[in-house]
């Protein structure tokens, strides 16, 4: 069945809603009903409707005055612990233990999830999508080919994104938005409505608290004293490791380096690996699509050592042209370097037949996920790229903590880039020996709050489901495209079949920098300018865009209020 998500005509109106969700819990065994009021909370209009996709496709009755999205951290399993300073840490964690310490503010008490799970008891492994209580339809799956995974609204017990107990929670957007402090913000008088996400996201409070948990009882720096807080603070940031190699699917923790960002990932690659395997009349592809950040590295390097760069062209809606590209390959190709989305124009690439193809010609493959990884599942494993970037600041954690993900092989034949403390096994004046990786990239101090901070964003996108997420905003994108095309003059930059996220356009009569500040006397904040990516604006004639950038939490009202706004301009 096709749900067309701009048809509202079909719909129970909410009084209906109401009285069937009521009915629901009166005759749901073991589920307790609603508080009273319950639905009285909802906020207004969270979709253009009045009624958020999301909540319309599964007839979700969370409580909103009591929503619980919050996770436990996997870091306080009493039962772990890197100390060697037997039961120290977990002894904090014990019935005895100062009450602050047993109910930690990142650890969830989940009762939203012990009443569905509850509720799923007895609708015994049924779709839950199927089972919606307000009698709305089912979504059916997008046709997106990065939404290769079943429904994340379907209990899938072997899932790794739902954790060991199988279980993913539906998502509703209204929960989530009272997770994120920021979004109450108000900005010239007006409910702050963040639509600056492919620059920066917003945090939950579930990363901001556990970044100062960290500070209030865990800070110290890792990997090298026997007292207590090193330990605490060691097991936090290799905790979080590990949650970033569940979360890409990596073979192995020894694949995951933290970094600075995108930026620092790529130029590691390029100042290790680059340095030492690339030859004079060596060739590295990158795509017209590429954030600066994916260009510049690679020219420093080939202006140093007489490489050669050739570029992907892309076709008039924005996407890479195959074709071309394989016209390209050839035997001096090394290295492949592309972007999985485009942070100007939200195309997704094909990513794994770019980097099967390049495998192919023998070339190595890093592919750029700075914008992919908050917006749709991804597997490095079935990706098969031999590196990955990413920056936690996108994905809802903080800056200055990313990753860099590479085959543990090939990390561990490449020399390290910097020296120091940390990245080694022994040093004299004669001579240095490295750790493997991740500790030979990983050299002095790191930001070791902020890759915990990251943990528990990781941690808060995997318990909503990528799945879900990509959905979701998959709705959103769907919903403002045409609404956006009937703006008097408006051009889309970017209208690629298969796209994630960005909005991005101009206005004949305006410039992007007015368009942006108008837009903020309202509260809405967008990107306007070159999004550090101008060749490709460049490849559409234009110098610069106004780019609304969504995330899981922005709704079709502030699209409308978008919209209305720009509709405003001209009037
Ligand atoms: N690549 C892409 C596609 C990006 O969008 C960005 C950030 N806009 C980067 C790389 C660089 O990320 P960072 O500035 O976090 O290092």
């Amino acid at each position: 069945m096709s749900t067309n998500i701009n048809d509202h005509s079909n719909l129970p109106d909410i009084q209906e809603l109401e009285r069937l969700a009521n009915e629901f819990f009166k005759n749901s065994d073991g589920f307790s009903s609603p508080p009273e009021n319950a639905f009285d909370a909802q906020p207004k209009s969270v979709g253009g409707s009045g009624i958020s996709p999301s909540a319309i496709e599964q007839g979700n009755a969370v409580d909103l005055q009591n929503p619980q999205t919050g996770f436990a951290d996997a870091n306080l399993d009493p039962s772990r612990s890197s100390s060697g300073l037997d039961g120290a840490y977990a002894g904090k964690l014990s019935p005895e233990a100062p009450k602050n310490l047993q109910q930690l503010p990142y650890q969830d008490e989940q009762p939203y999830e012990l009443e569905l799970r509850e509720v799923l008891k007895h609708l015994s492994g049924i779709n839950i999508g199927a089972q919606i209580p307000f009698g709305a339809a089912p979504i059916e799956k997008p046709s997106f080919y990065f939404l290769n995974e079943p429904s994340p609204f379907i209990l899938r017990p072997d899932n790794r994104a739902a954790g060991a107990t199988g279980f993913i929670p539906p998502f509703d957007v209204n929960t989530v938005r009272n997770d994120f402090p920021i979004l109450q913000e108000q900005v010239n008088g007006r409910q702050l409505v963040w639509l600056d996400n492919a620059a920066t996201t917003q945090k939950p409070k579930q990363v901001i608290d556990r970044i100062s948990y960290f500070y209030e009882h865990e800070n110290s720096n890792i990997h090298r004293a026997a007292h207590e807080l090193a330990a605490r603070a060691t097991d936090a940031y290799e905790g979080a490791r590990k949650k970033v190699k569940e979360f890409l699917n990596a073979a192995s923790t020894n694949e995951i380096i933290f970094v600075r960002g995108a930026t620092e990932a790529i130029n590691l690659v390029a100042k290790s690996w680059g340095e030492q395997f690339l030859h004079a009349g060596d060739e590295i592809i990158v795509s017209h699509l590429e954030h600066h950040a994916n260009i510049v590295p690679w020219q420093q390097l080939a202006s140093k050592k007489g490489l050669k760069i050739k570029v992907i062209p892309v076709d008039d809606d924005g996407q890479i042209i195959i074709d071309e590209y394989v016209k390209l390959l050839g035997p001096k190709t090394k290295l492949v370097s592309f972007t999985q989305v485009s942070n100007a124009l939200g195309t997704v690439t094909p990513a794994a037949q770019i980097v099967q193809l390049a495998h192919g010609a023998g070339a190595k493959v890093l592919v750029d996920g700075a914008q992919s990884v908050s917006h749709m599942p991804v597997d490095v494993r079935a990706l098969d790229a031999d590196w990955f970037v990413f920056s936690g600041h996108k994905v809802f954690g903080p800056t200055g903590i990313g990753v860099l993900y590479g085959k543990e092989d090939l990390l561990n034949e490449t020399q390290p880039w910097q020296g120091g403390g940390n990245m080694i096994v022994d040093v004299t004046f004669e001579h240095t020996q490295y750790h493997k990786a991740p500790g030979r990239f990983e050299a002095g101090t790191g930001n070791i709050a902020d890759a915990v901070g990251l943990g528990a964003a990781i941690d808060y996108v995997t318990k909503l489901g990528m799945g879900a997420i990509a959905i979701y905003e998959h709705y959103l994108l769907d919903y403002a495209t045409p609404l956006l095309k009937e703006v008097k003059g408006l051009r889309l930059i970017g209208t690629a079949a298969e796209k994630a996220s960005v909005l991005s356009f101009v206005i004949d009569g305006y410039k992007t920098e007015e368009i942006g500040s108008i837009l903020n006397k309202e509260g809405i904040a967008v990107r306007s300018g070159h999004h550090c990516a101008q060749p490709i604006l460049r490849r559409f004639g234009v110098e610069a865009t106004v780019r609304p950038s969504l995330a899981f939490y922005n709704t079709c009202a502030e699209i409308d209020l978008l919209v209305n706004t720009l509709h405003g301009l001209k009037r």
